[in-house]
């Protein structure tokens, strides 16, 4: 590529939000009515290429104005930054936001601002694989791992992971990268599907799914749990006639239970021979995530949607508190965030089944696992990325799920580009969609 003087001219921010509560899709036990919502914002450049980097994090609804203006709060950091060396080392852009001096009080490295952040992050990621012209798994899985491992902040997780020992995990994994490139390629990487489950979906529309489930080619579906016993243990019962006994059911009660009562919870349900239990309890509790596990086991323990940052999944792997480590795309710093918990999943050799649906969370977190088993781990044995289908037509290049797994993307990017008809129906409160909805509400009150 040639060098240019083409830099970041404008971060334009979006609040998106989506009236999924109207069919309770998304509903369980401590997430009742979410209206799934992104808080997005697009890079624009100078460059004359036409290409924008596109970034998102995901909210449910109310407080989305509230992440958009965390965004909009890092705009100085960003404005006015060459292309050339941002996509060449996005890495100095997310030191560059973390150490704000001032918004770090925020945090540290936790909730809305780290979440920004994110957003942020990934947008410039996003960015930096269109002008590579591939996919944003590709453009990790082909790079040098001495850059990869620049691009890792091994602040405050030194202690457990060295650069060193991230080089060797890299460099490990090298010698048959073609051929697994070949197979991902080929066969896609595996998914499971949370759609069966929701909380507020009747038993009819339980079975009718999971029987789906079964015959779309899946290998897994999960079930929220932990609102009441007697409804779980009555769908469960649906579930496992729907699926047979050698399919995997997992089961998700989103932190509605104290310790006690999460083993409790969960020994009650296990002659349905659940796979895993998903955040259990507060995703802060370490400690009772490690008491959860040695208590109901053989059921295994999978936590990391709601985990904040690297150092609270250092805490979870050395306190041997989970069996399965579940990243998200857009909760934490962003790629290079999560380049740092991959990192640290393959030393304590612990599965990766990362969260998704949301708005865009399935078209962003593919291509981190997808990166993770051609270049890092190097197997896609016991690990599926969660599927929803949900809100996929809003994006340019929706997830493509075939025999139960998702395809490749092939289009360069992360996948991250909503629809503009999309953005602009969905604006809140002034897009097309919720202005309409504000006059039949108006009208009926
Ligand atoms: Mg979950």
């Amino acid at each position: 590529m040639t060098p240019s003087t083409a830099r970041i001219t404008a971060v334009d921010t979006y609040d998106i939000r989506f009236p999924t509560s109207r069919e309770l899709d998304g509903s369980d036990a401590m997430n009742p009515d979410p209206d799934y919502s992104a808080a997005y914002l697009i890079l624009r450049t100078d460059a004359g290429d036409g290409l924008e980097g596109h970034g998102f994090t995901f909210t449910i609804g109310r407080g989305n104005d509230v992440q958009v203006a965390a965004i909009d709060a890092l705009r100085g950091h960003i404005v006015g930054r060459p292309l050339d060396a941002l996509c060449a080392d996005p890495g100095s852009l997310n030191r560059d936001l973390i150490g704000d001096s001032q918004l770090r009080w925020l945090g540290p490295e936790k909730g809305v601002m780290h979440m920004a952040i994110g957003a942020v992050v990934n947008a410039v990621w996003d960015l930096a694989a269109k002008r590579a012209d591939k996919p944003l798994w590709k453009l990790l899985a082909d790079a040098d791992p001495e850059w990869l491992v620049s691009q890792v902040d091994f602040r405050y997780i030194a202690d457990v992971l060295t650069r060193e020992e991230a080089l060797g995990l890299l460099r490990r994994g090298a010698p048959d990268r073609v051929a697994r490139e070949a197979d991902l390629l080929r066969r896609g990487y595996p998914g499971y599907t949370t759609s069966p489950g929701w909380l507020g979906y009747s038993d009819e529309k339980l079975t009718r799914l999971a029987r789906r489930a079964v015959a779309d080619g899946f290998t897994q579906i999960k079930l929220k749990v932990g609102a009441d016993l007697g409804d779980d243990i009555r769908r469960l019962r649906a579930a496992r006639a729907a699926v047979g006994p050698d399919f995997r059911i997992a089961i998700d009660a989103n932190q509605r239970w104290n310790v006690g009562e999460a083993i409790e919870w969960t020994k009650a349900l296990t002659e349905f021979d659940p796979y895993w239990v998903e955040e259990p309890t507060s995703p802060d509790d370490i400690l009772g995530h490690a008491a959860v596990r040695a208590a109901v086991a053989p059921v295994k323990v999978a936590t990391g949607e709601h985990v904040q940052n690297r150092i609270v999944f250092k805490q979870l792997l050395q306190a041997e508190a989970i069996d399965i480590l579940q990243i998200d795309a857009a909760r934490v710093g962003g790629v290079n965030e999560n380049l740092a918990i991959l990192l640290l999943a393959a030393k304590f050799g612990i599965p990766v089944c990362p969260h998704a649906g949301g708005v865009g969370l399935c078209e962003l977190v593919q291509h981190l696992s997808m990166f993770d088993y051609v270049a890092l781990s190097g197997t896609t044995e016991d690990r599926v990325i969660e599927y929803v289908d949900h809100l996929h037509g809003h994006f340019e290049n929706p997830v493509v799920m075939r025999r139960g797994h998702y395809a490749a993307p092939l289009a360069p990017g992360f996948s991250a580009e909503m629809r503009a008809a999309s953005i602009e129906e969905y604006t809140y409160p002034d897009g097309a969609f919720w202005a309409a909805d504000l006059v039949t509400r108006e009208t009926a009150a």
